[in-house]
């Protein structure tokens, strides 16, 4: 017979870990596993020739509700916003943003009546109630709100920049203006990354009696009786659980739980797309152009930034740290050199020369920043998908209606644990 658990959670990431925080301080029995080496998902960092790369640009929206629960928990978040401004990029033409009211009136890729416009947009962003937008994409709400296609052009690369989502035909309006509306309050890059959040958690959890196994994969989860389950893992390891709380994928989820899974019913459940792209992450020496520290594409789904100016991301601190990334569209083939070679190019056209002073890189062609693209009527899918297993919780980026990215994550571990709670004390 393997153990008993009165809560096992899948997944030691953000989700899962806050999950465990707020597990911890009641009398339960909480184990945490996670498949890979190393805890952290997505929120990781890797420490290469004494850099810190996140997995990707990573930005914490500074008025979120994921930094207010990571402080309730006693989470000490360090780090700088980046200046607002930088410059955006069209065919082989720059131009400064109009993200200030300083690059407003430089900028020369609005006219003097655009930029009127553009204010205007801006305003009703800032003072839009997103909870109206139930049943609109993202593009028809552009489309609605401004006819310049120039100022179309500026919402739609904010709204990638906001939330990772290239595909305003499809995104949910409601969830790009509320993550659009948190990344106009300003974004902070961590020092020395994200992983600096996970260790908290990690050690507060573990401090508190939650034990945390790693290389240990989930392969299937079994109902056995009411409120009970069976886990097999992959090396054949069998654990009980009194709750299971997942954080994986929607897909993951719905194999492990096999042929009677209740989800394989949901046809939107098992159509849910991810929200992918690709990461170029570098550090140098130092910047052939130190005056640029962030750009973007207009037409171009791709971003640059350099993060290193704002937080410690290296054991020397003369080292720079810099993404560049490209904003993948749903089901996009990847050619993976072809994808190197643009991120290489647009960062020649910012930092030309920049290939002579790198200490080191990384390439990753195709990774998922959330595993749902939030599409309108999703609330009803995730509605009607949640309490179909009693004692199975789930929670995890993709799993909150409107929220996506470490906001979706970190409030739905919290909310998971409240339910778990709440039914252990009835
Ligand atoms: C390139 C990139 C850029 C990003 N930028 C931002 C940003 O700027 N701002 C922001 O808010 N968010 C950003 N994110 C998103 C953010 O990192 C994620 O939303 C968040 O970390 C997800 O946490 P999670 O716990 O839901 O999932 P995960 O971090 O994926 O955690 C799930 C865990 O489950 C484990 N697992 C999977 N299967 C099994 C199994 N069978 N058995 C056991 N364990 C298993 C996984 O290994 C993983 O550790 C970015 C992500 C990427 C990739």
């Amino acid at each position: 017979m393997g153990q008993k658990w009165d809560v096992v959670i899948i997944g030691g990431g953000l989700a899962g870990f806050v999950a465990a925080n707020y597990l911890a301080s009641y009398n339960l029995s909480i184990l945490v596993l996670e498949k890979n080496k190393n805890v952290g998902g997505r929120a990781r960092t890797d420490h290469i020739r004494q850099q810190y790369f996140n997995l990707g640009p990573h930005a914490l929206y500074k008025k979120s509700k994921a930094k207010a629960i990571l402080e309730e928990l006693n989470i000490q978040i360090s780090g700088k916003s980046p200046k607002i401004g930088g410059i955006l990029v069209k065919d082989n033409y720059e131009y400064i943003a109009p993200f200030s009211p300083l690059g407003l009136l430089n900028t020369k890729f609005l006219s003097w009546k655009e930029r009127i416009e553009w204010a205007k947009v801006l305003m009703n962003v800032i003072s839009i109630d997103n909870e109206k937008l139930v049943n609109q994409t993202f593009e028809q709400w552009v489309q609605q709100t401004t006819r310049s296609a120039n100022v179309q052009s500026i919402l739609f690369l904010l709204g990638r920049l906001a939330t990772y989502c290239h595909s305003p035909e499809k995104v949910s309006a409601k969830v790009m203006l509320f993550h659009l509306k948190a990344s106009l309050s300003g974004v902070l890059y961590l020092d020395k990354g994200w992983q600096t959040m996970i260790d908290q958690l990690h050690n507060n959890a573990v401090t508190c009696g939650v034990q945390v196994q790693t290389s240990k994969s989930i392969k299937q989860i079994f109902p056995i009786e009411k409120d009970h389950f069976k886990l097999v893992l992959t090396d054949e390891e069998v654990i009980f659980g009194k709750n299971v709380l997942s954080t994986v994928g929607p897909n993951e989820l719905n194999q492990m739980l096999g042929e009677k899974s209740p989800f394989s019913q949901i046809e939107s459940f098992t159509e849910i797309q991810s929200v992918n792209g690709a990461t170029l992450d570098i550090a140098l020496t130092q910047l052939p152009n130190p005056k640029k520290l962030f750009a973007m594409g207009i037409v171009e789904p791709i971003y640059f930034s350099v993060h290193s100016n704002y937080a410690r991301l290296s054991d020397d601190a003369k080292s720079i740290v810099m993404h560049v990334f490209k904003y993948h569209k749903p089901n996009e083939n990847i050619d993976r050199k072809k994808v190197k070679m643009e991120l290489e190019q647009f960062l020649e056209k910012i930092q030309p020369g920049w290939k002579s002073y790198v200490i080191t890189s990384r390439f990753i062609p195709d990774i998922t920043v959330n595993q749902r693209l939030p599409q309108p009527g999703d609330e009803e899918m995730l509605q009607c998908s949640k309490n179909k297993i009693p004692g199975l919780y789930i929670a995890g980026d993709w799993t909150s209606p409107n929220l996506i990215l470490s906001e979706g994550a970190v409030t739905s571990g919290k909310q998971a644990a409240e339910e778990i709670i709440k039914k252990e004390k009835s």
